[in-house]
Order: structure tokens, then sequence, then C-alpha cells
């Protein structure tokens, strides 16, 4: 696999990072992940987008412009045979405050690290979909947004790892993180609806959660649909109750749920709305997709 570090396109084997690197020492970097369909990459310009918002919000300045960004994702993908019509792309960007001495200083790293991978996207199963997934509530709870804020896509993952580790260990999918006052906020890498009655909930951004690219999509689509959206605060209890769950995020796009904590969610199958926004959401990503690279 060809990397992109620093400037250069290099193999895999000789894309290393000094164990200087504040990335490594601390966890000190932000990070995007993003997919394409063949060689149109999804939402492409709101993942750079928040690449820089959550660089941004660490002061972390990115040294490629963003006019230039489209064009080394599509090098990269195309240096890798994927994100073309055989393949999807999974795209990965790493950018750390870069080497510097021991110390949590940013000023002792002089520059970042970049870092680009692009390798096949390798989505669910299709009877994953069929099925659905189960979830349990983990112990871990999500980060105090004034703590440090689920928007900032950070390097330093540790709070979801130790909700992944609970999730692995219960043999389930995914965990699902409540937030200080015991509501639920999002799972490890994806955010949450559910469907009560005729109305599509999910938690609120201020419950303390990322404001996902691919949920932004679904509560459009649901508003075209003409169906109610609630973003609130919402207890385990209400969704233990709920008809039915999915999750939402870039590469899975829409994961039915059908138990959570052991307790099946509705049937226990995917639900009817579920599978209606699935297919719709199908139905239209050609409209979030950038067209390619003149490359
Ligand atoms: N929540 C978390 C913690 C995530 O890491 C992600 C994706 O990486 C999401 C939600 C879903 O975001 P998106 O739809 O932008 O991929």
């Amino acid at each position: 696999m060809w990397i992109y570090l620093n400037n250069k396109f290099v193999k895999e084997n000789d894309a290393l990072i000094s164990v200087f690197d504040h990335g490594f020492l601390y966890g000190d970097g932000v990070y995007e992940t993003i997919r394409s369909y063949g060689n149109r990459i999804f939402m492409r310009d709101q993942h750079i987008a928040r690449l820089f918002r959550s660089a941004d919000a660490i002061g972390l300045t990115i040294p490629i412009p963003v006019k230039k960004w489209p064009d080394l994702l599509h090098e990269l993908m195309v240096r890798n045979h994927v994100g073309n019509a055989q393949q999807d792309a999974y795209l990965r960007i790493t950018i750390s405050r870069g080497v510097g001495d021991i110390g949590l200083d940013p000023s002792l790293c002089p520059s970042p690290t970049v870092v680009i991978m692009a390798k096949p996207l390798i989505a669910p199963v299709a009877s994953t979909y069929e099925k659905g997934v189960a979830l349990i509530i983990a112990s871990t709870r999500r980060n105090l947004p004034s703590a440090l804020s689920p928007q900032i896509k950070a390097t330093n993952f540790l709070n979801n790892i130790l909700a992944k580790r609970e999730a692995i260990a219960a043999g389930v999918f995914d965990g699902l993180l409540l937030n200080w006052k015991h509501h639920l906020t999002e799972c490890t890498v994806s955010n949450l609806f559910f469907v009560t009655g005729r109305c599509l909930r999910t938690p609120a951004v201020e419950c303390g959660l990322l404001d996902g690219i691919t949920r932004s999509i679904v509560i459009q689509l649901a508003a075209e649909l003409e169906i109610p959206v609630e973003e609130g605060h919402f207890t385990p209890t209400q969704l233990y109750q709920a008809d039915e769950c999915f999750l939402t995020n870039t590469s899975m796009e829409i994961m039915p749920v059908t138990s959570v904590d052991h307790r099946p969610i509705g049937e226990g199958k995917p639900g009817t709305l579920t599978l209606k926004l699935r297919q719709l959401f199908g139905g239209v990503r050609e409209r979030f997709l950038e067209p390619a690279s003149p490359h």
C-alpha cells in the first residue's frame, strides 16, 4: 500500500514515524475517515472541512491548503488501485502535532505529521444488515464536552476504546455511551437513532456526541419524508421501549439495531422506517458524492 507521509508517497514499510511524535506520546492530533463510492468521494468537502475544524480547535495548522486535498486523495486512491469501479475506498487522514521533545507544550513540535492511507473499504456483509446488530449500554461514560469536545475528531480515542472493550467482552457489536446525566449519546464510531411511534429520535448534539455527517443526512431525509425528528435528551428506558433503532456512520451508512442490553428492540428485527431510510439513502447518495478529480 502507498501511504502519503509528509509531502511524499511512500510504501507502507517505509511509512515510519518517530517515537517522539506527539501523536504517539500524547494522542495529540486529529483525524478523519472518509469513503468513496467508485471514484467519487462521499461528502468529501464536508469531511475536509471537519478535519480543518478539528485541527483549528486544538491550534494545529494543517500544512496542506484545503484546495489541494481533493487531488491528493484522488492520487492516493489511484496509486492503491482503490476508489474505482471494482473497489470502493476507505481513506484515513491523520494529522498529529509532530515530532518534538517530551513535554505537553505544542510549540516543542515545529511541524505536524501528515499521514493519509487509502485501502479497500470493508463494509459489513449483507446478512449483518438483514439481521441487525446487538448493543450494550457501556459503563464507560462519554467524555464531558467541556473536558474534550466530541466535535474534535481527536487521535486520543481511549474513551471510545474502553466502551468498545466492554462490547467485545459482552460479545456484541458495539457499546452505547451515556453522558454525565445518564442520557444517551452515541456508539463508539457511530450516531444513534431510534423510532418511537411515528417519531424519529436522536440524542441532541449538546448531550456530548459527534455531529456526524451521515446523521445530518438522515435528519434531512426524514424531513423530506415528513417524518417528525426529535433531537433530545433521552434515557436508556426510552431506548429499550423503542419500536426501532439504527446506527449511522460514513462506512456503514444505516445499520439496524435489533437488541440493546439483550432486550429486543420492537420485534427484534430491522424496523420498517429503518429499512425505508436505508433504501432511500442508497437511492439519493448520488447527491452527496463529489465528482472525481481530473487525474
Ligand atoms: N460518532 C463517532 C464517535 C464517530 O467516530 C463517528 C465516525 O467516525 C460518527 C459518530 C459518525 O460520523 P460520520 O457520519 O460523520 O461518519
